[in-house]
C-alpha cells in the first residue's frame, strides 16, 4: 500500500517559490510527483488535464483567495474529491473553522516543517486509499474504472490510455447506448489546442479500441452521427 500513495501527482500552489520548492524537494525525497503553481488561473487551467491526488494550497494567492479555490474545487463533482492542505501564514487572519468547512482537510501554520507536511500528505493520501471505493465504473466483468487512480482495466489486464482516452471513454461510459457526437466528444474534452479536429476524435476512439481490445468493441460509431458505448456480445 505504501508504494501506491505516490501514484499520482501532488499540485502545489503556491505563489511564494522557495517554500514551492522546498515542498517539491521534500515530496520527491519520498517518491511523489509533483507540479508547482503560482496562480489558481494554471492551476485551474491544468485542472483539466489531469486530477492530483492532492493539492497544497497556500493561502494568499496573487490572483484568487486560497479559501476561495478551495470553494470551486468542493463545489464541482470532478473534483471535490481532491484532497487538500492549506498552507497559512502566521501572520495571516485564518479562520481555521472555515477552511476545514471550506473542505480542506488539514493545514499548516508558516513557517511549518517540510517533513511534518509530507508526514500529513501520507495520512490523507494512506485514509483516501482505504476509503475509497465508489470511483470505480464497470462493466460487469469486462471493464473496470477507477476515475480517483486514472487506471483502466479490460478482461483483467490493465491497460495505460492517454488523458484524452481516457476522458473519452468515461464520457461514454457515463450514459451508455447514448450517442456523442464528435462536437460533443470535443466540447467535453474542452481542448485548448485549436487545431484539434472531428477527425482526431476518429484517431482517439481508434486507439481506445485497439487498446481495449474486445471490450474496445463496444464502442461504436453510428454513422453519420457519431459514438456510442454500448455492451454486446459481437
Ligand atoms: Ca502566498
Amino acid at each position: 500500500m505504501e508504494q501506491k500513495l505516490n501514484q499520482r501527482k501532488i499540485f502545489i500552489l503556491e505563489d511564494e517559490e522557495d517554500i514551492a520548492h522546498l515542498v517539491t524537494l521534500n515530496l520527491h525525497k519520498e517518491g511523489f510527483k509533483t507540479k508547482e503553481f503560482t496562480k489558481a488561473e494554471s492551476f485551474f487551467k491544468h485542472l483539466k488535464e489531469e486530477i492530483p491526488g492532492l493539492l497544497i494550497l497556500d493561502l494568499m494567492l496573487p490572483d484568487l483567495d486560497g479559501l476561495e479555490v478551495c470553494k470551486k474545487l468542493r463545489q464541482d463533482k470532478k473534483y471535490s474529491q481532491i484532497p487538500i492542505i492549506m498552507l497559512t501564514a502566521k501572520s495571516e487572519e485564518f479562520d481555521k473553522v472555515l477552511g476545514l468547512e471550506l473542505g480542506a482537510d488539514d493545514y499548516m501554520t508558516k513557517p511549518f516543517s517540510p517533513r511534518e507536511l509530507v508526514a500529513r500528505v501520507k495520512s490523507i493520501l494512506r485514509r483516501e486509499t482505504r476509503a475509497d471505493k465508489s470511483y470505480l465504473i464497470k462493466v460487469g466483468e469486462i471493464l473496470s474504472i477507477d476515475l480517483q487512480k486514472y487506471e483502466v482495466i479490460a478482461y483483467n489486464v490493465k491497460v495505460e490510455l492517454t488523458s484524452t482516452e481516457f476522458k473519452i471513454l468515461t464520457l461514454l461510459l457515463e450514459r451508455r447506448g447514448w450517442v456523442y457526437s464528435r462536437n460533443q466528444i470535443l466540447d467535453y474534452l474542452d481542448t485548448y489546442d485549436k487545431g484539434v479536429l472531428d477527425r482526431t476524435v476518429d484517431v482517439h476512439i481508434k486507439n481506445l479500441r485497439e487498446k481495449l481490445g474486445d471490450a474496445g468493441k463496444m464502442i461504436k460509431n453510428i454513422r453519420g452521427v457519431g459514438y456510442k458505448f454500448e455492451e454486446t456480445d459481437n
